[in-house]
């Protein structure tokens, strides 16, 4: 009897690093189910070029969504094995310009980068134990260095990092929760962000800019590591030790 593909939901997966998480599984032998909210068609095209993909659009900041897309995937694919919770947006409002940080995005920020993963999470925890799955968080160097894009994001992703050593305690044995903490990666999201570049390819130890395929060879690293639960694995090529 052949053993049935394992499924992974990766949110955020039509752009930058999700889209290279959902392709690099994909190789590994995972069936994969997309995620994106304001690019539909960008997600679509993604799932045609990966057989047995399929695409749900769906805001991971609203909680009747984030259930419709856990259901449309068990649905879809008629088990759930892992959920990788990489959906996020970010700007760049320099951090000593607190009169530039407006309510709407604080609530933005904090709604899709903390609350998404959390609905998805909670949406997702029933078929997670029933496969003895895993959740890997997308966090950021911000949430542990007083760097980032923004306060705002640089906060969301520092709970992003609690909240996956928090769901680690409380889901195992049964759910395993890890966290990846990329640096600079090149994607649509930083690639105007010209200081920042300059600095990462003259002083980070790697000497060069992230690529989203460095973060998902990551994701696939640690998705296979049975006894890891509760870890936050910085992809950054050494940025966050200057
Ligand atoms: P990106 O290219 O802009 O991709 C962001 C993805 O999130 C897109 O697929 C987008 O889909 C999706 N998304 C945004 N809001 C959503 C919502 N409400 N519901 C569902 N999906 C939503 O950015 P990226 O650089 O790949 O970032 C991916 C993740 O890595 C984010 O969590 C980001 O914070 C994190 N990160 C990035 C870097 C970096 O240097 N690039 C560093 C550290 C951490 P639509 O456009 O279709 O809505």
């Amino acid at each position: 009897m052949s053993v049935p593909p394992r499924v992974a939901l990766v949110t955020g997966s039509s752009s930058g690093i999700g889209a290279a998480i959902a392709r690099a599984l994909h190789a590994d032998g995972w069936r994969v189910a997309l995620n994106g909210h304001r690019d539909a068609d960008a997600g679509a095209a993604l799932a045609a070029a990966l057989p047995g993909a399929t695409y749900v659009d769906a805001d991971v900041s609203a909680p009747d969504d984030a259930r419709r897309l856990v259901r449309e995937t068990v649905d879809a694919h008629g088990r759930l094995d892992a959920v990788v919770n990489n959906a996020g947006i970010a700007r760049r409002i320099p951090h000593d310009d607190l009169d530039a940080v407006d309510d709407a995005f604080w609530d933005l920020v904090m709604a899709v980068n903390l609350k998404g993963p959390w609905n998805v999470a909670r949406a997702a925890r029933p078929h997670l134990a029933a496969a003895r799955g895993q959740i890997v968080m997308t966090g950021s160097i911000a949430g542990f260095t007083a760097a980032g894009s923004s306060i705002p994001y640089s906060v969301s992703k520092a709970g992003v990092l609690h909240l996956t050593r928090l769901l680690a305690r409380a889901l195992g044995p049964e759910i395993r929760v890890n966290a990846i903490a990329p640096g600079y990666i090149e994607t649509p999201l930083t690639r105007e962000w010209q200081p920042l570049r300059e600095h990462v390819v003259a002083h980070a130890p790697a000497r060069r800019l992230g690529v989203p395929e460095d973060v998902a060879g990551a994701v696939v690293g640690l998705m296979g590591m049975e006894y890891v639960t509760g870890a936050v694995l910085p992809v950054d090529g050494g940025l966050s030790l200057l």
